[in-house]
């Protein structure tokens, strides 16, 4: 098959990632028969340099254009000051996800094996964890207001808001997913306090119906946040509303080690999906050959299981990248003291070794 991708390598430790990413695809691609045509968009603060706008007119058509797209990061110093929206990287960021229609947000976290030990947390039955992130509705796309009171000063409010439809699309995304995995699904509301926690709930357990063979469970979001903390090694699939996710992601993605290790990936009905790692464009390490591309390289494989339907492809990238770290191969960000690092293409060269 061949395989159209489209690559925003961004800005920062962007084009480094991306670069050994690349370089892995292509290994998969002859290993396994597959070509792949690259598509460069030009997004984030590159794009502001060289058209005037983080956004430019013509990338989401660009993307649609493509079967998947894989994007390294955007953003740093140089642009953090800007007013003018056009002039901010996150705004493209928050464009593109709208503009595809991306409204599930897919964040596995995982305990490499050979960085068990590394984990200050008990994790004797191992960590391997998704969240899966409702990403376009919610208190984050809600009316803002701000106003003065007669007798309270200035008051600001927003507004979350849920329906049904928004709930059971993302809802369904949850079970299915389970389904691939562990079959257990946790959904996390806040359904003693929120109105639209008790309507997610509703809609979660009209599901939970149609999937028999999930085993499901409602977690209160404060008693997930603890849970995760307690004993992450009970978790298959979470699924939850938009700023729930938001925290709880960044919360289980730091138990498993370095942020230079974890994907993910936010997909919505129609192709093309959107694969990045969770980190930054790291501009304290940018140009240095500093940068861990594992995030990256382990956002291809996510590529391959959830838009190409490619689950040996994936499996192989993940295999390849336990068995460096299994033979004690370290980048900075993941090294203990003391032990040697390798650079960004040292450790891409060894992973492709291993396909
Ligand atoms: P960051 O993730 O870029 O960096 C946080 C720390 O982690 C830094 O010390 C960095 O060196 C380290 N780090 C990150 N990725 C690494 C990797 N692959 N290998 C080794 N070390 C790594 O977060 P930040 O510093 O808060 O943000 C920097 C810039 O990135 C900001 O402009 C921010 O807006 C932007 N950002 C972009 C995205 C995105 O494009 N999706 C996400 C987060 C932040």
């Amino acid at each position: 098959m061949n395989y159209k991708i489209a690559l925003i390598k961004g800005d920062g430790i962007g084009p480094e990632v991306v670069g050994e990413a690349v370089k892995v695809m292509d290994a998969i691609g002859r290993k396994f028969g597959h070509t792949f045509e690259y598509v460069d968009v030009l997004m984030g603060g590159c794009a502001i340099d060289a058209v005037g706008k983080s956004y430019p007119d013509g990338t989401a058509e660009q993307c649609r254009a493509c079967d998947a797209v894989l994007l390294g990061a955007v953003g740093g110093p140089k642009w953090g000051h800007a007013t003018d929206p056009d002039k901010r990287p996150e705004t493209a960021l928050l464009s593109i996800r709208k503009d595809l229609g991306l409204y599930a947000n897919l964040r596995p976290a995982a305990l490499r094996p050979a960085l068990a030990e590394s984990c200050p947390l008990k994790n004797d039955r191992g960590i391997d964890l998704m969240i899966v992130r409702e990403l376009t509705g919610g208190v984050y796309f809600g009316k803002r207001d701000r106003y003065q009171t007669e007798d309270r000063g200035e008051e600001a409010s927003d507004l979350m808001a849920y329906s049904e439809k928004e709930i059971e699309r993302i809802g369904r995304r949850g079970f299915e997913l389970a389904r691939l995995r562990r079959k257990k699904l946790a959904s996390v509301d806040k359904a003693n306090v929120l109105e639209t926690s008790r309507l997610w709930r509703q809609v979660m357990h009209r599901l939970a119906e149609a999937y028999p063979d999930v085993q499901y469970e409602d977690v209160l979001v404060d008693n997930a946040a603890m849970q995760l903390v307690r004993d992450p090694g009970q978790f298959d699939v979470v699924v939850t509303e938009n700023m729930f996710g938001d925290i709880l992601s960044d919360e289980a993605s730091m138990i498993t080690g370095s942020i230079g290790l974890l994907p993910s990936a936010s997909i919505g009905d129609a192709a093309p999906g959107l694969y990045e790692p969770i980190h930054g464009s790291a501009p304290d390490i940018a140009g240095q050959d500093k940068a861990n591309p594992i995030a990256t390289i382990l956002s291809v494989a996510m590529m391959f299981r959830y838009s190409f339907d490619l689950p040996a492809e994936a499996q192989a990238i993940e295999t390849a990248v336990d068995a460096v770290l299994n033979e004690g191969w370290r980048t900075a960000d993941i090294a203990k003291s003391g032990e040697e690092v390798v650079g960004t293409v040292k450790m891409g060269e060894l992973i492709r070794a291993k396909l």
